[in-house]
């Protein structure tokens, strides 16, 4: 089959949503291709097991070459913003002036991200996580904090009414929204797009990319293994930082683009739990209400979250085997977790093993486990402080905000992408998926990655 467009997205995540919604509002003939599956709110998976095996590539997670670091890239139309907790942060100055002085794009400031930022929020519901239904996990977390001394705040989350006053509980929405609160890309901008005439086809998954003859040709396969092929004069890679990196190694760009892969990142997480005399039920109530807000955290290079960890997730993470594993896991609803997240400083490197199989060589170095270990610390006073009886570190790393890869820079000795979002050496292949950051923000990174896309859309509509 062959079908033409002015712009082909690949990936229905929160990137590709928010880029297609700009191209097609602007008139353009778009196609968005997504590898997953549509789900609506009536048939999203309901527990934790089938959602990971439903929504997440390999069934759920991807692990480091030394398998100490788990990632979690979504494959569903949506992508991450189906799977993850929707908080929604700008970046702050520290973040962007790294991204500025790395990369010497000047309109990566607060005020020249101001406008894109705006235009994000405007396509979608942002509430406070209010604080009157907050569970016993959150106010540890709180009373913690409190004790220690150390600021916090509310988090801001794209839902638009989670229910809690009817006493809704909110712990199925990391996979996926049976309420449509949930601020994912198929209620905000993705279905904007599809408004906006552009197509979805979904249960695709695009193999190649290439570009010639004044337009870019994407080879594609069809879930019942049936090839595709699409042309169009303007591609957008949106895959995800794994998705787009393994794209452009497997269409050969590795030999045009000397760092590709490299400069990867992944904000590596790690979990605490805390056991109390009394129940804690953190699986009662909104999943998660609070996070760090404190300079010296900041300062140090992590901050701490709030969170809830699900049974599954729980019995992979704790300590021990057998009849003690039993134990722990008996004592679940008297835990307490709080995640440390590392804003992390070495890069990683993704590459293809023969075969193409996907590698992810990912470690922390000395400063970044110096900050791990000072996230820990923290931890621990605030769980001290709160008559916790033992504390439980889980057993891995998680990565869960992907990055880098394809990053902006001046040069392709430096990176992958120039400043107008095209590849070095192409005219018509751009990105807009977190794979073109710099360094870790340390930030919770979805609102920024909508805001880039934004950007580019218009960017691109402007200069047709
Ligand atoms: C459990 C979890 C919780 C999180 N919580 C938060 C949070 O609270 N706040 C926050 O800001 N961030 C959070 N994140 C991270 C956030 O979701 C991601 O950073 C974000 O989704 C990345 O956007 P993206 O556009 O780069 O890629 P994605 O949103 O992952 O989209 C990429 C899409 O491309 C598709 N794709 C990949 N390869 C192909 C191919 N070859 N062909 C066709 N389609 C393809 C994928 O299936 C996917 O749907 C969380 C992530 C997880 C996993």
């Amino acid at each position: 089959m062959q079908s033409d467009y002015d712009a082909i997205v690949i990936g229905a995540g929160v990137g590709g949503s928010n880029v297609a919604a700009e191209l097609a509002a602007a008139g353009w003939r778009c196609l968005v291709i997504e590898a997953g599956r549509y789900y609506s709110r009536l048939d999203s998976p309901r527990g934790e097991l089938d959602g990971n095996a439903k929504l997440f590539w390999h069934g759920g997670l991807e692990l480091n070459r030394s398998a100490s670091i788990a990632m979690l890239r979504a494959r569903v139309v949506g992508g991450g913003s189906i799977v993850n907790q929707a908080l929604l942060d700008e970046f702050d100055s520290v973040a962007l002036d790294d991204w500025r002085k790395r990369t010497g794009l000047q309109w990566l400031s607060e005020t020249g991200m101001a406008p894109w930022y705006t235009r994000a929020r405007g396509a979608l519901h942002i509430q406070p996580v209010s604080e009157v239904h907050a569970n016993r996990n959150a106010q540890l977390f709180r009373q913690g904090f409190e004790a220690c001394g150390y600021g916090c705040a509310t988090l801001q989350r794209g839902q638009s009414g989670c229910r809690h006053e009817e006493g809704n509980d909110c712990i199925e929405c990391l996979y996926g929204c049976r309420l449509d609160s949930k601020q994912s890309t198929p209620l905000t901008s993705l279905q904007a797009a599809l408004k906006s005439g552009a197509k979805l086809l979904t249960e695709c998954e695009v193999e190649t990319v290439s570009e010639e003859a004044g337009q870019v040709t994407v080879r594609a396969r069809l879930a019942n293994g049936q090839p595709q092929v699409f042309r169009a004069g303007q591609l957008v890679l949106a895959a995800g930082t794994l998705g787009s990196n393994a794209l452009l190694m497997r269409s050969g760009w590795g030999a045009r683009l000397p760092v590709l892969g490299q400069g990867y990142y992944c904000h590596p997480q790690f979990m605490y739990f805390a056991r109390y005399r009394e129940p804690v039920n953190a699986q009662r109530g909104p999943f998660q209400a609070y996070k760090s807000d404190e300079p010296t955290f900041r300062a140090q290079g992590f901050k701490l979250e709030n969170v809830f960890s699900p049974p599954i997730g729980t019995a992979l993470l704790l300590p021990g085997l057998g009849r003690d594993h039993q134990i722990s896991m008996a004592a679940m609803r008297h835990y307490a977790c709080i995640e440390v997240a590392v804003r992390d400083t070495h890069p990683g490197r993704i590459s293809l093993a023969a075969g193409g199989r996907l590698c992810i060589d990912k470690e922390l170095d000395k400063e970044d486990k110096r900050r791990a270990t000072a996230g820990y610390q923290a931890v621990r006073n605030v769980f001290r402080a709160t008559g916790a009886e033992a504390i439980l570190p889980g057993r891995f790393g998680i990565g869960l905000h992907l990055m880098g890869g394809l990053r902006f820079a001046r040069r392709p000795e430096e990176g992958c992408v120039a400043g107008d979002y095209r590849l070095f050496g192409s005219q018509r292949i751009h990105v807009a998926d977190a794979s073109l950051f710099p360094s870790a923000p340390g930030i919770n990174p979805s609102l920024t990655i909508m805001a880039l896309a934004r950007r580019l859309g218009c960017q691109m509509a402007e200069a047709a």
